[in-house]
């Protein structure tokens, strides 16, 4: 599109790389975006895109929710003063804290990377241990610890995820490596070693239920109780790093999966499509952060933290998300999941499906629960999944690469029916 084509000229002049942000899309020219309604949006030239990427996921209930529309534009108006608590802040709290099992109490910060990092900071001021441990591949955020072997996308799958040593462009010390130990996803062997292994410095590990750019494989049952049963007997931290995967359950990804962890990292919509990020838990380990009657606490403030735009729009986004509405998208869910698979048998292609409730994600071949990494791509199955997302761009789908995607509330069955339909014809023509 030509005013697409021409924002990014002039955007080449003010960003390096023409774009302030990671840029998912493989596009030459971004897609501009003018405006968004429901599961849709609209770029600057009037293209009309289902989009299943929402924000990073954020816009459970799609663009422009009348309720946080109605929230934030009441909030505006009678000002913003988040240098001072507000009420918005204990209704958001009062929600979470009464709905997801395990949480006491929570702090409110910017985003999911800095409730990470508060993460691990109360793990290590807790324990007095440094080291943190993470699946291999798992993304949670951009905090130096977490971000060694993060992500696994179809580019490097089957590579070894550690970097030798962590070089210049990572921008963080070499030393942060001997800080963290990688973890095999679903290997309970393994793991119980590994974990016994580095006990003694050990402070914690970075758990997502369902990590997306690690494959959007669940764990299974004897994974996780592994992970928590030796955690527990060497007295390290658990951390449900539940920024993306809240949004499979009414109360969480954690107890969908029968994780009870100790400590919970939150983001994405619990701020109903504004910056949002949390940091969860027992009182027990949440005193860390206390600094009532002059007790020394780990310090954690933030300009933006609480600010009453995002408490709002969080609170009235999580109150329409009552059980129903998870239903719905569980529904959808399966149903895409299953039209998807059923067009991948038809026509025998090397390609699978993963995901839960309203997070799905398209690999090349059959994916292996035990070990995703195996499931190494040929040059000609990493060609389709290219063409593949081209595909669905042409036929107005937004598909994030390498990353999960996900259906919002606003969803109706004619919308998912346009997805498998896109796939189906794009696998008739290449088989
Ligand atoms: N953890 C997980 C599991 C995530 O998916 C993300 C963001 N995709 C983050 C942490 C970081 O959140 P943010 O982008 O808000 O910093």
């Amino acid at each position: 599109g030509r005013a697409s084509k021409e924002a990014f000229q002039r955007a080449r002049n003010v960003f390096i790389d023409g774009t302030t942000r990671v840029t998912i899309e493989r596009d030459p020219i971004p897609r501009y975006m003018e405006r968004g309604e429901g599961a849709y949006f609209v770029d600057l030239d009037g293209r009309r895109f289902l989009d299943l990427n929402g924000n990073f996921t954020t816009l459970i209930h799609g663009h422009r929710f009348a309720p946080v529309i109605d929230a934030v534009t009441r909030q505006l108006q009678s000002g913003t003063c988040f240098a001072s608590p507000t009420l918005a802040e204990i209704r958001l709290a009062e929600l979470i804290c009464g709905r997801v099992p395990g949480v006491e109490t929570i702090r409110f910060v910017n985003t999911g990377s800095e409730a990470v990092m508060f993460a691990i900071k109360a793990a290590r001021a807790f324990t007095g241990r440094s080291a943190i441990a993470k699946i291999e591949g798992a993304y949670h955020g951009a905090y130096d610890w977490v971000e060694v072997s993060q992500g696994s996308t179809p580019s490097n799958w089957g590579q070894a995820a550690a970097p030798a040593a962590v070089p210049y462009y990572h921008g963080m010390p070499a030393s942060v490596l001997s800080e963290v130990v990688l973890l095999r996803f679903n290997d309970v062997e393994l793991v119980e070693r590994q974990i016994a292994t580095h006990a003694a410095h050990l402070a914690a590990i970075v758990f997502d239920p369902m990590p997306s750019r690690a494959g959007l494989i669940a764990p299974t049952a004897e994974f996780i109780s592994a992970i928590q049963r030796t955690a527990k007997q060497h007295g390290v931290l658990v951390i449900a790093d539940e920024v993306l995967s809240f949004r499979q359950g009414y109360e969480g990804a954690s107890a969908r999966y029968g994780l009870t962890p100790d400590l919970f990292t939150f983001g994405k919509i619990i701020g109903g499509g504004l910056p949002i990020g949390a940091i969860a838990g027992s009182r027990e380990i949440m005193s860390v952060f206390d600094a009532s009657a002059g007790k020394p606490a780990l310090p954690q403030g933030g300009t933006f933290s609480a600010n009453p735009l995002s408490m709002v729009a969080g609170f009235v986004s999580m109150t329409a998300l009552d059980r129903a509405a998870f239903d719905h998208l569980e529904r959808l869910g399966d149903r895409l999941r299953e039209q998807l698979m059923a067009a991948i048998a038809r026509h025998h292609a090397p390609l699978s499906v993963s995901g839960a409730a309203s997070l799905f994600r398209i690999h090349p071949k059959a994916i292996l629960p035990r070990d995703f990494r195996e499931a190494t791509p040929t040059a000609v199955q990493a060609h389709v999944m290219k063409e593949l997302g081209r595909t669905f761009a042409e036929n107005g789908i937004v598909l994030p690469s390498g990353a999960a995607a996900c259906l919002s509330t606003p969803m109706t069955t004619a919308d998912t029916d346009h997805v498998a339909s896109v796939f189906d014809d794009f696998l008739a023509r290449r088989s």
